[in-house]
Formats: structure tokens, C-alpha cells, sequence
């Protein structure tokens, strides 16, 4: 590996990686500058929620980066690495010495793995869709433990290919200009599903959206009531292509036919408390991502009450497109509720829209 790996820094770790920075997917080693953000939202709520001594899993370890700043920038962490390439494992070897941290470093199937050992985090983030680890997961994840779940399959996800999101996450997407919601909401009801099979409930933290992958966090709770209750947020939605209305409800205003997808996570999708103590753990720790970090958790703050699905000004308005502001002020004065949404710069989460 000597003379083909760069040395790169992230958080407050240094590590090395093969063949330098933009090495293409699948590579042994491979570290992906664009999941900074990723990783940094990762670390500064976990650092917010976790408890001492709670065992830590990183499933899908690659360059190791993710559970070195595990282990580095959370406290009282227990920090498994893991991934099933022989090269990786010398890889992440190195970068843990490299950092002085002390981790403990497997070269197994992360399913087995998790089908054996019990966790009170893991962190998902697999090559394509993670849905085949969903049941090891929620297997392994301890009472009120969490999973973090990184998803990239945003063809599938987004309604480029439904059918691909039926075979994986149970749902068909649909192309919408809210599709990126739509995806996450496949994910947490295929988790949902997982979980209760394990009788298992789950509950939303958070869902971020950025770049070309989405990001999960659920809290898991034991009991079967709890997994009753989380398959009672799985449901079929609609939407119209005629006057842009959707929802849970199967009615819109122009009464056309409406398209039907899903079934998805209807509940909620943030908790108040989870945003919060992530943005007081900005006040004390800096992260290369900060500003970002600061601005999308306020905007998460401000959806925590609205409703689910948002619309896209662009979309709404040909031409002559108002300023989010007073977009969003317009309909609360006609007593809708509505938000700006992390989602898209562009769009205004509310249950309805008019002009
Ligand atoms: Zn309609």
C-alpha cells in the first residue's frame, strides 16, 4: 500500500487512503471525501444521544474513517470496525494505530456478525441498497439502542425505478417533486418491518437529505406493542398529477385519478429533542462541515411540526417564482401550516398549497 496511499484529514483524525482521494467506488480503502457531511451529522448526534460504554458497530468499516471518529470525537464509545476485504482490514489497521485509538477490528460478514453479536449503535453505509442488512440489524440492535442507516440507491428510492424499490423496501416510489421524502419514508417502513419481526418498535430521529444519499437515525424499543405500533404508520399515499396535491388521504382537489405508491412511513420523521441536543453539541465541537451542519439542523427544528411532503415553488409557479418567505407567509395567512424543509431550498413543507 506504500506508495499508492495519501494521507488525508477529517474531524480529528488523520488517516490514509489508497490511491489518493478519487479512487472510484469499490476500491479497498476507499474514502469518500463527499460523505464528510455525512459522517460529521453522524458524530456530533451520536455524541448527543449515546450513553457511556455503548458498543458501537461501523458494519461497513472501508477506510475506517467512520469509527476512528467514532472513537476519537465521541466519548465513552466501545468501537467496532468491521468489513469483509482482507486489504481494508490492514488498511484500517494501520489508520488505527495511525490515530492512537484502540478499536476492535473484524474481517467478517456484517450480517453474521450482526446475527451473532449486540450492538447499541450500528452504522449502515453499504455499497447499493442496504436493505439486505435491515433484519441483521434490528436483530442485533439493543433495547432503545440506535441504527443509522445511509442509503445511495436513489434511483430506486426516487422513483426512476419502482419496481426496484418494491423488490428491496416492500413500496413502489413515484417520480414527484417530494421523491426524496418518499425514499426515505420506503427505507423507515422497510425498517419498521424488520424490527418487528424481532418485536421491535422504531422511532424516527432524524431523516437527512443531501447530495446524492440519504441518511436515517431510529431509536429502537423493545416490545411487541411498540412493533405493533410502528406498522400502524405503514401506508399507502397518492398523489395527483393534475393539481400537484398528495398525501395519505385518497382525494385531491381536481379529483382526477390518482397515483397510488408506496406503502411508506407515514409518522413522523424528526424528534425535537434528537435535532436540539445535536446543535448543543455544535456550540462546544467544530466540525469541517459546521456552517452546514448548523443550518440544516435549524431547518430540521423548523420541520419537526410540519406536515409530511413538501411542495417545490418552481414546480407550483411557472415563471415570476416568489421568495420562500413570503410564500410561506401567504399560507399561513390562509391558515396552513407551513415550513421551509432541508429537503429543497425551493420547496415549503405544508399539508396543502395555494397561490
Ligand atoms: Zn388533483
Amino acid at each position: 500500500m506504500g506508495e499508492s496511499s495519501t494521507e488525508i484529514s477529517e474531524g480529528r483524525v488523520k488517516i490514509l487512503v489508497q490511491g489518493g482521494e478519487h479512487k472510484p467506488e469499490k476500491t479497498v480503502g476507499f474514502y469518500n471525501p463527499r460523505m464528510e457531511f455525512n459522517r460529521d451529522f453522524t458524530v456530533a448526534t451520536l455524541a448527543a444521544v449515546r450513553r457511556k460504554g455503548w458498543k458501537a458497530l461501523d458494519a461497513f468499516g472501508a477506510s475506517g474513517i467512520r469509527g476512528i471518529r467514532f472513537c476519537k470525537e465521541i466519548e465513552g464509545l466501545e468501537v467496532t470496525i468491521n468489513d469483509l476485504s482482507q486489504g481494508a482490514i490492514s488498511m484500517i489497521k494501520k489508520n488505527v494505530k495511525r490515530n492512537k485509538v484502540v478499536a476492535e477490528i473484524l474481517n467478517r460478514d456484517a450480517a453474521a456478525l450482526m446475527n451473532e453479536r449486540k450492538f447499541d449503535f450500528i452504522d449502515l453505509d453499504p455499497f447499493g441498497s442496504p436493505a439486505p442488512f435491515f433484519e441483521p440489524a434490528f436483530r442485533s440492535i439493543r433495547n432503545k439502542g440506535i441504527v443509522g442507516i445511509t442509503a445511495t440507491d436513489m434511483t430506486a428510492l426516487c422513483g426512476i425505478y419502482p419496481k426496484v424499490a418494491k423488490r428491496n423496501y416492500g413500496g413502489t416510489s413515484l417520480r414527484t417533486e417530494y421523491c426524496h421524502e418518499t425514499g426515505a419514508r420506503l427505507v423507515i417502513a422497510a425498517s419498521a418491518r424488520a424490527a418487528a419481526r424481532f418485536e421491535k418498535g422504531i422511532q424516527v430521529l432524524s431523516v437527512l437529505n443531501a447530495d446524492h444519499y440519504l441518511r436515517i437515525t431510529l431509536r429502537v424499543t423493545e416490545g411487541a406493542e411498540c412493533a405493533n405500533k410502528s406498522l400502524e404508520n405503514i401506508e399507502p399515499a397518492y398523489h395527483c398529477f393534475d393539481c400537484g396535491e398528495h398525501g395519505f388521504k385518497k382525494k385531491c382537489k381536481c379529483k382526477k385519478k390518482l397515483s397510488e405508491f408506496g406503502p411508506i412511513w407515514s409518522g413522523s420523521i424528526f424528534d425535537e429533542k434528537f435535532i436540539r441536543s445535536g446543535l448543543k453539541i455544535l456550540e462546544t465541537q467544530d466540525f469541517g462541515t459546521q456552517k452546514r451542519l448548523i443550518k440544516t439542523l435549524e431547518l430540521m427544528k423548523e420541520e419537526v411540526r410540519g406536515s409530511a411532503f413538501y411542495y417545490d415553488l418552481h414546480k407550483r409557479y411557472k415563471g415570476n417564482v416568489p421568495r420562500i418567505a413570503e410564500a410561506i407567509e401567504k399560507l399561513n395567512e390562509k391558515g396552513i401550516k407551513a415550513t421551509r424543509t432541508h429537503f429543497s431550498p425551493t420547496a415549503i413543507r405544508s399539508e396543502k398549497f395555494s397561490k
